[in-house]
């Protein structure tokens, strides 16, 4: 027999020996939760078991404790089971080691700077790679602790099925507060959905579980997207944050003309902001066409 009780710590009532001559018979309190006993296996070889369950939650170390006991009674060689904090914990690290740091982007470009400074924001410092992982893997981690999950193991695919309707798109803000969320998109939903599944690949491969649950999901449908040009209204915002979002390539452009031109010019061409920036009276033609080589395609737009 193995059985849990708690190791209570001085500063607790159950800790006086007087008054509680049988201390673990009391688990009313949040001392760390321990094991204490042995069991027989199948072939006659008798096992102790003792100590810390790594846990002051009582239900959870009841559940890593029945984990341990069970494939011993079965006979079976024990792996300690991996619980979904740990299971997470080292598959964000194994990440963070695999993805080299993006260091071959060289430095923050002027409008990225404007912005953090408008929005007082400052540069991230880890991976946006290693980032889109913890996105999905931080709610599923409170998740579990709300449905008393302990072990992955315990996952199943109903509870990421529910574990997927709860999913919340971008927060929005009233005076710094986060008050509400947009609905998650499709796609930000399949984004989840496969780095959720990459992770739970990385655990079969590991041998902490035996099957991805998350592989067994329904497939996320996104629909085609559909084009909505820009309203007038979205226009005139467009041309009237040209100047503090871009201020080097804003002193660039009013140096040949105007902005407000130049953005009218990539709205109708369609060109990219290098090549309008460097547009000279002689590309356009006497018809009012624009006849350049581009940066990236070497073709000729006509407008
Ligand atoms: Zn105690």
């Amino acid at each position: 027999m193995v059985t849990a009780y708690r190791r209570h710590e001085a500063r607790c009532k159950y800790a006086k020996k007087k008054k509680y001559p049988e201390p673990r018979k009391h688990k009313d309190c949040t001392c760390p939760v321990h094991m204490d006993g042995f069991l027989t296996t199948p072939s006659g070889e008798k096992i102790v078991m003792r100590g810390s369950l790594d846990t002051r939650n009582w239900e959870h170390g009841r559940i890593k404790l029945n984990a341990m006991i069970e494939p011993y009674l079965r006979g079976e060689p024990v792996l300690r089971d991996i619980t979904v904090e740990d299971a997470i914990n080292k598959f964000l690290a194994t990440k963070r080691t695999d993805i080299p740091a993006r260091t071959d982007i060289g430095g923050e470009s002027d409008s990225v700077t404007a912005f953090r400074e408008r929005n007082g924001r400052k540069a991230d410092d880890e991976q946006d790679q290693v980032r889109k992982y913890r996105d999905v893997l931080t709610p599923l981690k409170a998740f579990c602790l709300q449905n008393g999950l302990v072990l992955l193991k315990q996952i199943t695919v109903d509870h990421l099925d529910e574990f997927r309707s709860a999913w919340k798109g971008r927060p929005t803000y009233r005076n710094g507060k986060i008050v509400d969320h947009k609905k998650k998109t499709q796609g930000g939903k399949q984004r989840y959905q496969q780095n959720l599944t990459i992770f739970f690949n990385h655990a079969v491969d590991r041998e902490w579980i035996l099957k991805n649950p998350a592989s067994k999901l329904t497939k996320i449908i996104v629909p085609d997207s559909v084009i909505n040009p820009f309203t007038p209204k979205e226009w005139t915002d467009t041309l009237d944050s040209i100047e503090p979002t871009f201020p080097k390539i804003h002193k660039m452009v009013r140096a040949i003309s105007d902005t407000v031109l130049a953005i009218l010019i990539l709205k109708e061409s369609a060109l990219r902001i290098g090549d309008v920036v460097k547009l000279r009276p002689e590309d356009i033609t006497p018809t009012g066409e624009i006849e350049i080589e581009t940066q990236k395609t070497a073709s000729v737009p006509k407008v």
